[in-house]
């Protein structure tokens, strides 16, 4: 656990910086550039998980901090903690089939989970519809806007290793409030059940699915009043 500081064979510092959701603004993108330069980095990469690593001389890192922090970013966090949350363009301005703005939803619950203490990696990806471009399903914690202020919740998922693992749905048509709090519940359970360093679909796979469920009643204050008879009777 730490920020997102990687030693190079070259000798060059990697470092990751985090936007929100991976949206910038042309004033971020410009500044971001002035930034490079004056750095001397050697290279901007743009990663999967919708970070930015820049390629520096060890002993600009001070500066690098000093100048995304200005810019209203940060540095990225690595190891057993909660990842940046990965979002999709779902919004009204970026992308026709989003059916909500998840930049929102997904600026809320980076600033509130983002760095907390996992017992391994815990990766979060946000999606505006059911296409799913963040693969939500390959995520520890996967969300897909199903309507304006509704989502289902997959857990469990895991994509970059040998054996991929597809997420399994906890929940359907639940808020935002209810996004967040089933994620709090997730961790949670996490937390006290996994071994060190086991990944979550580890640790449904030695427990079990069933102490990961939202309790009884536990989603009700989180389902719009005309979807509550639907899907209550859906068993969901
Ligand atoms: S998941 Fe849906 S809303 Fe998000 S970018 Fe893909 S198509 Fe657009």
């Amino acid at each position: 656990m730490g920020d997102a500081i990687f030693q190079q064979r070259s000798g060059y510092l990697g470092v990751g910086i985090v936007g929100r959701c991976g949206l910038l603004t042309p004033e971020q993108l410009a500044g971001l550039g002035t930034l490079a330069r004056s750095l001397e980095c050697r290279y901007c990469k743009m990663t999967t998980r919708q970070t930015l690593i820049f390629i520096i001389p060890e002993n600009r890192l001070e500066e690098l901090r000093a100048g995304v922090t200005a810019l209203g970013l940060k540095v990225g966090v690595f190891g057993e903690t909660v990842r940046n949350v990965k979002a999709c363009a779902g919004n009204k301005d970026l992308c026709q089939r989003a059916l909500s703005d998840v930049f929102e939803l997904g600026g809320q619950l980076q600033d509130r989970f983002m760095n907390r203490r996992t017992p391994c990696d815990f990766k979060i990806a946000l999606a505006g519809c059911h296409r799913g471009c963040t693969d939500p399903l390959c995520a520890d914690y996967g969300i897909i806007a199903t309507g304006s202020d509704t989502y289902d919740i997959y857990i469990g998922g895991r994509g970059g290793s040998r054996k991929p693992v597809h997420a399994t749905r906890i929940a359907a048509g639940i808020t935002g409030d209810g996004v967040s709090a089933l994620l709090e519940q997730v961790l949670e359970r996490y937390d006290a059940l996994a071994e060190p360093r086991e990944r979550l679909c580890n640790t449904i796979k030695r427990v079990g699915l069933e102490d990961f469920l939202p309790p009884e009643g536990f989603l009700d204050p989180y389902r719009p009043p005309e979807e509550n008879d639907f899907l209550s009777f859906a068993g969901f």
